[in-house]
This record gives C-alpha cells, sequence and structure tokens, in this order.
C-alpha cells in the first residue's frame, strides 16, 4: 500500500533510539525527509546515517532536548514547515506520588503534555495552510490502564490527551489529524532497564524475569518498536485524513475491555 507521504517532511522527536527512531525509520521508508532528535549527539548521527542509507531519505539529526525552548527552536529552525509531526520524549521515572514534590510534576508534565502542545502550536497553522497535517503523539498505555507506580506518566499524559481531544475537532476540515499511540511494552532500552532493575531486586535472572513479563502479556511477547513505526507511518498515511482524536493502544491484548 503507497501511503502516499512520500516527498513530504517530518519532525520525530525524540528518536536517536526505541520507539522514536522506529518512528522515523518507518517514515523514512516511506519516502518521508525526516529531522530527528535526542539530547546525546553521537547515537543520534549514527541513527541519521543507518536510516539514510538504509532508505535514501534525508535525515537530519538536531541534538537537543526538546522539553526545552531553545531545543525546539532548533528543532524547528532545521524544519520549519512540516507536514508530520511525531511527538516523544522520555517518560516520568516510577516511584510513589508521596514522593513526589511540585518540581517532579513539573518536570513530567513539561515532558509529556507541555512539550508536545508548543510542538503543536509551533507547526499546525502551517499544515493548515497546506491542507494536510498528520501528528502523532506516542504516549502509553498508562493513559487507558493507569499504572499506580507510574502516577507521573498517568496524570501529565492524560493531560495531553484531554487537550488533543479538542485540537483534533478543530483540525479535521483542513485535513490535519491529531492521533495518539499507546505503546504497551515494547522492547526497548527503557524496558529493558526497567526489567534489569527488577532482576535485581530480585533472585531471578534478567532473562527469567524478561520471560515471566513477557508471558503477563495475552501476546506472550513484547511489541517490537518496528511495529509501532509502521503504525505510526500509516496514521500519517494520505488515506487517513478522516481518522482524528483517536488513541491507538499497541499492548498485544493486554487491555481487558470490549472497547
Ligand atoms: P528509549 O528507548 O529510552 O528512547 C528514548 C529516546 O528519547 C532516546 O532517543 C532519547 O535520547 C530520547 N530522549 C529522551 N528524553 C529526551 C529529551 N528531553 N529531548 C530529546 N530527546 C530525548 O525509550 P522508549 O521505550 O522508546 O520510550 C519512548 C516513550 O514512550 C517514553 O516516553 C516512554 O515512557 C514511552 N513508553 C514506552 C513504552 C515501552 O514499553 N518502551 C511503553 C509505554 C510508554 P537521549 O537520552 O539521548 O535524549
Amino acid at each position: 500500500m503507497d501511503l502516499g507521504i512520500g516527498g513530504k517532511t517530518a519532525i520525530v522527536c525524540a528518536s536517536s533510539k526505541g520507539l522514536g527512531k522506529a518512528c522515523a525509520r518507518s517514515l523514512a521508508r516511506e519516502g518521508v525527509d525526516v529531522v530527528i532528535n535526542s539530547r546525546g549527539a553521537d547515537l543520534l548521527e549514527a541513527t541519521a546515517r543507518e536510516i539514510r542509507k538504509e532508505t535514501g531519505a534525508s535525515v537530519t539529526p538536531v541534538a537537543c532536548d526538546i522539553t526545552t525552548a531553545e531545543g525546539q527552536a532548533k528543532v524547528l529552525a532545521a524544519c520549519p514547515r512540516p507536514d508530520i509531526l511525531v511527538n516523544n520524549a522520555g517518560g516520568p521515572p516510577p516511584g510513589d506520588f508521596r514522593d513526589w514534590d511540585r518540581g517532579d510534576w513539573i518536570e513530567a508534565v513539561t515532558a509529556n503534555m507541555i512539550t508536545p502542545i508548543e510542538m503543536i502550536k509551533a507547526t499546525v497553522d502551517g499544515m493548515i495552510a497546506a491542507k494536510f497535517g498528520r501528528i502523532v503523539n506516542i504516549t502509553s498505555m498508562s493513559t487507558k490502564i493507569p499504572i499506580p507506580v507510574l502516577g507521573l506518566s498517568n496524570g501529565a499524559r492524560t493531560g495531553l490527551a484531554g487537550f488533543v481531544a479538542g485540537l483534533a475537532r478543530q483540525t479535521a476540515k483542513h485535513n490535519v489529524t491529531v492521533n495518539c499511540l499507546l505503546p504497551g511494552p515494547f522492547e526497548t532500552d527503557r524496558l529493558r532497564s526497567s526489567l534489569e532493575i527488577a532482576a535485581q531486586n530480585s533472585d531471578l535472572s534478567y532473562e527469567e524475569v524478561r520471560a515471566a513479563r513477557a508471558a503477563e502479556n495475552p501476546s506472550g511477547r513484547f511489541g517490537d518498536p518496528a511495529e509501532l513505526g509502521d503504525a505510526c507511518a500509516f496514521l500519517c498515511g494520505a488515506q487517513m485524513g478522516f481518522v482524528t482524536g483517536q488513541h491507538f493502544l499497541m499492548d498485544g491484548g493486554f487491555y481487558p475491555g470490549t472497547f
């Protein structure tokens, strides 16, 4: 299926590895020119080279912290009028809400709610003028299935969901869609480090913890980041202009509800 987005431009935030990288790669395979971003420069450069070599697309790395005004300005300078925006950032740490102070909340809300909103604000009017825009926010299954130890994530990301619910209805008539992808457990460095911590806090090996955690999922496995990347590219397809304001769980069936 030709997604009809060859020649378009995309900003994919937080994408030197993991889910963001997978989105950048899938878009680049469709012929989209991508700006990728992370704080660390070395891995970002290597990722840019890898995706460029594999896809032939233009891949521009911009090393900066996307949660800061300076970082956002740097990324937007590299791609002022993107057709596609994929919002992503690091996730907040787990913990007990009694231990979090105002600063912890502000950090989480800045990364996982305000930053995506600022990036949307900076790009959505250009998309409206172009009569094409696709905005995909990578959030978490925690917006649908609150995870008690991830209170910062549950709260901040659900705030973003509330904002985009209203925005998506305002931009739909301009062929600008706003949707969210809600990952369950995908095998990225983030997931691997949480498995490592779980193994250290138990008398099980990493492989035993990994197998037990994978077995908890109806699919019996973790998601492959490439699956989420391809879903992101599909959501950005020309054919998807009638789909907006939606939250797509990708969790191997972990959410137990009928809808
Ligand atoms: P990951 O493998 O650790 O990759 C995170 C990427 O984001 C890296 O490229 C990192 O590079 C970049 N990054 C982090 N903070 C940044 C910032 N402030 N500015 C720019 N780039 C930044 O993580 P992941 O598993 O792909 O997770 C991506 C998002 O999905 C996170 O918010 C996570 O909470 C959420 N999520 C993941 C899963 C999962 O199972 N993997 C499930 C639910 C939700 P630098 O460190 O160099 O900046």
